[in-house]
Formats: C-alpha cells, sequence, structure tokens
C-alpha cells in the first residue's frame, strides 16, 4: 500500500472538503484543514497544501485530484471513470460553479448546452479549460459564447448564502440544488431536443449529489454524469465553467462598485484586509451582503479591526 502526496491550492483543498463531506473526521491532527476517510483511504489536508493519502485506496483516491509530483507524466490525464463512450464528441449540458473558495462574492453556477456541431467554432473562439485562462480572457470569451449557447445562470448571493448557511445546509448541498435547477432551465429552454449526456463538474459523490436534491420538486437524473476535471472531458463544462466566471467577476466589481475599493478574490491575506477596510468603512452589519460568514476570514478581519482601534 503505498502513500500519495499532493500538493493543492487552498480553493482545490476547500472543493475537497465539500467533496468528502459526510466522510470527514472529527478529530483532525494539528496543522491539517480536514481529514476524512473513505472505504480505501484515509485523507488528510494541511494548510502547507500538502495532501496526504493513505492504504490501500490511496492511489485511485489520490487520482482524482491530481498527479504525485514524484510520479507525475508530463501530461496530466482526465479521468474517464464510468462516462459513456465518446462522450466528448456528443451534444452534452455541462455544469460548473465559481465562488465557492472566495470569501467575497457568491456562488455562481453555470449549465450550458453545447451541440456537438457547435464544438468546432467554441474551440476556434478560445473555450477550454478556464483555469488556463486570465479573468480579461474569460470576459472577451463569455461576452462572445453567451449569444451562441444556450445556458442558465444561477447566483446564490451572500446574504442567502448565509441565512443557509445559518440554517445548517452544507455548501455541498446548495451547490447541488444550483446545479440541478440550472440544469432544469436549460433541459427547458432546449425543449423538446434533449442532450445526449448531461455532465456535471464532480464535487461530491453522485449519491451525495442526489441525496441533497431529493427534495427538489423535480430533478434531472436522466443521463446525469459526474466527473472531476469535467471542463477537460467536454466543452459544454468549460463554456459553463467560464460563464460561470464571468458572472462570479461582474458581481465582485458590483461589490467593489459599493464597498468604494476594490474587493479582491480568493481567501487569502488580501481578503482579510479588504474585509476589515469594508467594516470600518461601512460598519459591521454590512458584512453578511459581501462575504461567506463562516468562513476563517470572518475572524481574522475582526481581529485586523480590533489591533487598529488599540494601535
Ligand atoms: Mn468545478
Amino acid at each position: 500500500m503505498g502513500n500519495v502526496v499532493l500538493n493543492l491550492s487552498m480553493s482545490e483543498i476547500n472543493k475537497m472538503k465539500s467533496y468528502y463531506e459526510g466522510k470527514l473526521l472529527e478529530k483532525t491532527p494539528p496543522g491539517s484543514v480536514f481529514a476524512a476517510k473513505t472505504s480505501g483511504s484515509m485523507i488528510t489536508a494541511y494548510k502547507s497544501g500538502k495532501v496526504l493519502f493513505q492504504g490501500n485506496g490511496s492511489e485511485a483516491e489520490a487520482s482524482r485530484w491530481g498527479e504525485a509530483a514524484a510520479k507525475a507524466p508530463a501530461k496530466s490525464k482526465v479521468p474517464k471513470g464510468n462516462l459513456p463512450e465518446g462522450i466528448g464528441k456528443m451534444s452534452v449540458i455541462g455544469s460548473d460553479e465559481v465562488g465557492t473558495g472566495d470569501f467575497f462574492g457568491p456562488i455562481t453556477v453555470v449549465a450550458a448546452y453545447v451541440r456537438k456541431e457547435d464544438i468546432p467554432l467554441l474551440k476556434e473562439l478560445g473555450v477550454r479549460d478556464s483555469k488556463d485562462l486570465n479573468d480579461d480572457k474569460i470576459i472577451a470569451i463569455a461576452k462572445v459564447i453567451k449569444d451562441i449557447v444556450p445556458f442558465s445562470l444561477m447566483t446564490l448571493k451572500n446574504e442567502k448564502y448565509n441565512q443557509l448557511q445559518k440554517a445548517g445546509m452544507s455548501q455541498g448541498k446548495m451547490k447541488a440544488i444550483l446545479h440541478n435547477q440550472a440544469i432544469l432551465n436549460v433541459l427547458e429552454k432546449i425543449s423538446p431536443v434533449k442532450p445526449e449526456a448531461i455532465l456535471i463538474d464532480q464535487f461530491v459523490q453522485g449519491s451525495t449529489y442526489f441525496q441533497h436534491v431529493k427534495n427538489q420538486k423535480a430533478v434531472a437524473k436522466e443521463n446525469v454524469y459526474f466527473s472531476t476535471k469535467a471542463e477537460g472531458i467536454h466543452l459544454a463544462v468549460a463554456a459553463a465553467s467560464i460563464l460561470a466566471r464571468y458572472a462570479f467577476v461582474q458581481y465582485i466589481d458590483k461589490l467593489s462598485d459599493s464597498a468604494g475599493f476594490k474587493i479582491p478574490k480568493g481567501a487569502g491575506a488580501p481578503v482579510d484586509e479588504a474585509a476589515a477596510k469594508l467594516i470600518l468603512k461601512k460598519g459591521r452589519e454590512v458584512l453578511p451582503q459581501f462575504v461567506k460568514l463562516h468562513f476563517a476570514n470572518t475572524d481574522k478581519a475582526l481581529n485586523l479591526v480590533n489591533k487598529k482601534f488599540k494601535g
């Protein structure tokens, strides 16, 4: 049995944490972000970005998230698990979300339908894995494809997010509900045409996803597939990701306007500073309209504010 160590970003680690929701351990080692136990592997993620996989299934589990630096071949391969043969060339609804690891701003989820005959055009327009694109490029591409690709955008604003979170809803469940709704909206838009497959960029296991949406009025179930790194499997997910990112960036711009200064993305030190500035400027009570309150950044920002008053 081999141990595998991956080096991942904090936003990937946050993604993992919600993916393993339900399998998280209460006791976690010092310096860790979370620990989880699956049937084949024990997973521990550290604040340093190191993620340790132990146990018989460690290699399979780790391969969902990346490749170990030591034995990584040149190209990272895309997991193809239980997907239909040739899905990359089918007419597909893809869905993806943005903002889950960002302290400021909403969660945006987009489902987008890409017909197989439009794949070459979208490639030509530069649609690909949004992680390879900067925000300027993403905005430029989004402005063009929004009129070509039928899509639905769901925006979970901060105020509502905080209410749901406080009421005990996990981020995983919020995302599942948003994905389901966006997909249903697109199915309705393109009806009577039906996609050959629906591909969700995987953030929880399929069984957990369907558990999360089981009380929704309607659930898209037929031909639904999940895969991590789905942006690389079908352009519909890449297009969804670009449109979700575009909506998120626009929303951050709106927040910046109402704050009166530039709001940073992510969950690092700059957001602590910005939140502290916002509190000093507008008062603590505006925070729920801007941030995801349960993030550790809230306390860090309040500490910064206190320091400023003492100092
Ligand atoms: Mn995703």
